[in-house]
């Protein structure tokens, strides 16, 4: 501080740019001075209590199909969200919401529209991975930035697809591309560091609990996470174009192995969250 701070008998007086300047930093327009008197305004209730998770694709859109099973990303995308919704409504006693909970289509945007009327604390969409090398395998996750690595602007562009494909073509990508993103652009940029650390708490988990291999947490555009109030993440949870994978991916028994060790990352989320702090 420019000034001290002068003691008058027991009182210990602060210069008002300790409170302009310094706490304002810290505790934005809660904290005001008026006259002499500094208000601070009630802290806000941060605590999870709301999530929606997001099984990718359905319908008409089938997501990526193995090559060996020919399975489709969308049934087992929605088998381990499924399992998810259960394990947080019963171990955490959380409200959970699904985009879909049968094999229907859902536009990206009535995807987040559907978390933001629903104030969600959370935002989780779940996915399975496709290379045209059978060889890839492992698991990531993505929380929303512009993509940084090659492999993540492949990732970007499988999951970005869906708009071309189903939703009316480059019309609807231009829609997507231009005023959506800097408005959710704004929207996540406060979220950053609740979705990074939820987004690494559920990819430690997801690599401990299963041993597939850690591709690591990485940024990406993805549409569907554009537009979310809440700090919001994407899961590849393994790739289906692998046969290996594949075969695990529809294993009910791996399944619920995918389901517990998400669970894991927003649990933590919730601990570290619930309780009533300023912002
Ligand atoms: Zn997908």
């Amino acid at each position: 501080m420019h000034y001290p701070m002068v003691r008058k008998g027991a009182k210990l007086f602060l210069p008002s740019v300790f409170v302009t300047e310094h706490l304002r930093v810290h505790f934005g327009k809660a904290v005001e001075l008026k006259g002499k008197a500094l208000t601070i305004d009630k802290p806000r209730d941060n605590s999870v209590m709301t999530i929606v998770l997001d099984p990718g694709h359905g319908g008409k859109d089938p997501g990526a199909v193995g090559r060996k099973l020919k399975a489709n990303e969308k049934d087992v995308n929605l088998a381990v969200t499924l399992l998810l919704k259960q394990l947080l409504e019963k171990e955490l006693g959380l409200k959970v919401l699904l985009t879909r909970s049968d094999d229907r289509f859902v536009s990206l945007q009535d995807r987040t529209r559907f978390a933001n009327d629903k104030k969600a604390d959370l935002f989780i969409s779940l996915h399975t991975n496709a290379s045209k090398n059978t060889a890839s395998k492992g698991l990531e996750t993505y929380y929303l930035a512009t993509a940084q690595s090659s492999d993540a602007r492949a990732v970007e562009a499988l999951e970005n697809q869906v708009v071309e494909l189903f939703e009316g073509g480059s019309s609807a990508k231009s829609k997507y591309d231009d005023l959506s993103f800097i408005l959710s652009d704004l929207s996540q940029a406060e979220h950053l560091e609740g979705s990074n650390m939820l987004a690494t708490s559920v990819q430690q988990n997801m690599v401990a609990g299963t041993k597939s291999m850690d591709r690591g947490v990485k940024q990406a555009n993805f549409y569907v996470l554009r537009g979310a109030f809440m700090p919001s993440i994407l899961i590849e949870m393994g790739f289906i174009s692998n046969p290996e994978e594949e075969q695990l991916l529809v294993n009910p028994e791996y399944q619920e192995r995918l389901a517990r060790t998400i669970f894991e990352g927003p649990k933590r989320f919730k601990y570290r969250y619930d309780r009533i702090r300023n912002t």
